[in-house]
């Protein structure tokens, strides 16, 4: 099974490696960038999805290694956890320049490779970071939270079906809003360590 989930991420990051109609494709190869598909444990039990990569990221290849990456490793291992036990995403897996909010075609265009993912690593939870990916969510499984904002669902358990069965879906704040408005902070890591015992009972 496990060799299975590996073979099938790779796939994944041999074609966004080869993603040449991706509008960032010419951004990235300008500036050396690499994609950043995600990594993590195939069978992990949370999966999180962040927006896209920053410039760290698309540096090293590698999702939340910057500023909101130290955080998140923070947050981590605050619950006893480290990245190994988790695997970490974004929706779009090349870096917007600038780091723009990503258009909707881009999300359009690597959502799939994200659906993918979801369903290789099967996880039972799906934290999102941010409202990209919580807008991801709420469409993908049709939660009962359309047109709500980010500040009346974060923290919240949304039971979602899927092809591989039930799972559930959190809401978090990203780690970089923390940066722009310290009040949420206490919010992160109360709603974070509701998240992880959530994941120690699932
Ligand atoms: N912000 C994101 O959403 N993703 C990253 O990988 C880094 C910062």
């Amino acid at each position: 099974m496990r060799v299975d989930k590996v073979a099938g991420l790779e796939q994944i990051k041999a074609e966004i490696e080869d993603l040449t109609a991706s509008p960032l494709y010419e951004y990235r190869t300008a500036n050396h960038y690499r994609p950043v598909p995600g990594e993590g444990d195939p069978d992990a039990k949370i999966l999180f999805i962040g927006e896209a990569p920053g410039e760290k990221e698309a540096q090293s290849g590698r999702p939340f290694v910057g500023r909101a990456g130290k955080d998140l490793n923070a947050l981590l291992e605050k619950n006893g956890l480290n990245r190994q036990d988790v695997f970490i995403t974004n929706i779009v897996k090349d870096r917007p320049p600038a780091n723009r909010a990503p258009s909707r075609a881009e999300v359009k265009l690597y959502t799939p490779f994200l659906v993918r993912q979801i369903r290789i690593i099967q996880p039972k939870l799906i934290a999102t970071l941010g409202r990209f990916s919580m807008a991801f969510a709420i469409s993908f499984f049709d939660l009962p939270a359309k047109g709500k904002k980010i500040g009346e669902v974060h923290g919240n358990e949304f039971a979602a079906k899927s092809s591989f069965g039930q799972l559930t879906v959190f809401p978090l704040y990203h780690p970089a809003a923390v940066f722009y408005n310290r009040k949420l902070e206490s919010q992160l890591e109360a709603d974070f360590s509701k998240l992880i015992s959530l994941a120690k009972g699932s």
